[in-house]
């Protein structure tokens, strides 16, 4: 496909997803401002990335260091400067790597990587925001932080010197009503800002569920599918 064809489909499917958030927000008697895209732009190309910045997306997320390392590397020699989030599961020591691209690690699941990250992250000139991943059915392998494992998580970010407690982040499990995992999502990021009242990040919302997270209060949803298409592999 051309340049100009990809830009004109990415085009429509974005002021698709924007009209999905709009009417969500206005149902849920929540401002738009309120919801950030993230568009995920994982096994696309950096052209992609250039082309939806140039269509006004600020945020964009990955899930694999070494996709994202060289994405962002060419995204950025094509002159488009887009926040970067990590969104994937995150091995102690990929932390280096990712502390250089990424502005916001929104998977952080273990005091250990939130120690590697902040170690990483020292000679950062501005500080790594970190969003702390929560296990919605406690299933941890799949990631995210269960039980008193997140307030664990929480304070180790947060007393980290160059780490920023941005809120927490989740995936609701497939075989959950999206509305319940959102809501019992919400209530914990209500204890989290009651401890750590800057942290009022809430990233929840897919393809498939974004209207539930914005009935829950998600401040930031990640979308893949519905902006760039399927994706071949499962991931
Ligand atoms: C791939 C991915 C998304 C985007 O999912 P879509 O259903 O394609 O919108 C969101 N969050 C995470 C953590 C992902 O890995």
């Amino acid at each position: 496909m051309t340049d100009e064809g990809r830009r004109s489909d990415l085009a429509a499917a974005l002021s698709q997803v924007h009209a999905r958030i709009d009417q969500a927000c206005a149902a849920a008697g929540r401002p738009a401002e309120e919801v950030t895209l993230v568009a995920v732009t994982k096994t696309y190309p950096a052209s992609d990335v250039v082309l939806l910045a140039g269509l006004g997306v600020t945020d964009v997320g990955e899930n694999r260091d070494q996709e994202a390392a060289s994405k962002a590397e060419q995204v950025r020699l094509a002159g488009a400067t887009p926040r970067w989030h990590f969104i994937g599961q995150l091995q102690r020591n990929k932390a280096r790597s990712v502390t250089r691209y990424a502005d916001v690690v929104e998977s952080v699941d273990s005091v250990r990587l939130a120690e590697a990250l902040a170690r990483a992250a020292a000679d950062r000139a501005e500080p790594l925001e970190v969003l702390v991943q929560v296990s919605i059915d406690g299933d941890t392998a799949r990631g995210g932080a269960a039980g008193d494992d997140l307030w664990r998580v929480s304070d180790s970010v947060a007393t980290a010197g160059r780490l920023q407690l941005g809120g927490v982040m989740a995936v609701a499990p497939t075989d959950w009503e999206p509305d319940r995992a959102f809501e019992l999502l919400h209530g914990l990021s209500e204890r989290l800002v009651k401890v750590h009242p800057s942290a009022t990040a809430i990233s929840a919302g897919m393809s498939g569920d974004l209207e539930a997270a914005v009935r829950h209060g998600a401040t930031h949803v990640r979308i893949g599918t519905s902006l760039l298409g399927m994706r071949n592999a499962l991931r």
